[in-house]
């Protein structure tokens, strides 16, 4: 799919200040031309904040998450985890347990829950919600959970505030143009006690910072990029206050060579596991605010 097609209203105005901290110290940083249109994204000086500017419409926005974005037929895209469920279901097993260390059972709400897919694996002990941007997805998910699924955003549901024992946001938060209300309402619709899992990238991982610009995770539908250290300030200001880092989640390696198989063709394959089992390692290593990769979880609790 070719963005381009939208000929109208493909951005919004520029922002003169970060949207994290409302420094103006903001420069243009890199500039994403492997896409059509291109996008620029820039770094604040004070945090570390890196976000698209000027941002893609909602206009343009609205246009990603068709058909083509879960089918891998658009340029860029998700896959569509009902293809997968067999192997994708070894993570969310494996998450749900880990969740579970903290919270048994209650309310649970996956913000960004396309198919409904970890709402399905949660549903065994909690009881399912969910929020998703996409009609196309979501109204799989709606099927499966009726009302309580809406299809919107975090600004616009119906949901009771402390009313959830867990909300996850698994590579959603990136999605988000503006970080600070969306946090505050996850913290809000959180009952006390409750648990906030945050699964995004950590552009202070050297696998970021090597690879700069070419960084796949700069792509037309991630506005927000995070340092650990932005993610934790945020969350301190929104109020949650024990808050643990996973690298590269929260759960090892097994779940994560299980799920890989779903692309598998040949015996030939599993020479993938090597390196995704030296990426997994690798990301354990990190010291103060550097990490080797990129990838991290966040459980942060109210
Ligand atoms: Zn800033």
């Amino acid at each position: 799919m070719n963005l381009a097609f939208i000929s109208k209203n493909i951005y919004d105005k520029p922002l003169k200040i970060c949207p994290l901290c409302d420094s103006p110290e903001i420069k243009q940083y890199y500039i994403i031309n492997k896409y059509n249109p291109q996008f620029k994204v820039d770094r604040c000086s004070a945090c570390g904040f890196m976000f698209m500017n000027p941002r893609f419409s909602m206009h343009l926005v609205k246009n990603l998450y068709n058909e083509d974005y879960y089918s891998g037929n658009a340029e860029y895209s998700y896959y569509d985890e009902r293809d997968a469920e067999t192997y994708s279901r070894f993570v969310w097993e494996r998450r749900i347990k880990k969740i579970r260390q903290y919270v048994q059972t209650g309310n649970f709400l996956d913000v960004g829950c396309a198919f409904g897919g970890l709402l399905k694996t949660a549903s065994e002990y909690f009881t399912p919600f969910g929020i998703e941007i996409s009609k196309y997805s979501g109204s799989r998910a709606k099927a499966l959970f009726g009302e309580n699924i809406h299809i919107g955003s975090l600004s616009d549901h119906h949901f009771k505030h402390s009313f959830f024992s867990v909300i996850t946001m698994i590579e959603l938060l990136e999605h988000v143009n503006d970080p600070i209300p969306a946090v505050t309402e996850c913290y809000n619709l959180l009952k006390k006690g409750g648990l906030l899992i945050i699964q995004t990238a950590n552009m202070d991982g050297l696998q970021a910072k090597i690879l700069k610009e070419k960084y796949g995770y700069f792509m037309p539908g991630h506005f927000s990029y995070f340092t650990k250290s932005n993610l934790e300030d945020l969350l301190r200001k929104t109020g949650f206050n024990k808050i643990k880092v996973f690298y590269p989640v929260e759960f090892g390696l097994l779940p994560k060579l299980l799920k890989s198989r779903y692309n598998f063709k040949s015996f030939l394959d599993y020479v993938k596991w090597i390196r995704i089992a030296y990426y997994h390692y690798i990301s354990k290593i990190r010291f103060g605010n550097f990490a080797a990769t990129s990838s991290m979880v966040i459980y942060a609790v109210k």
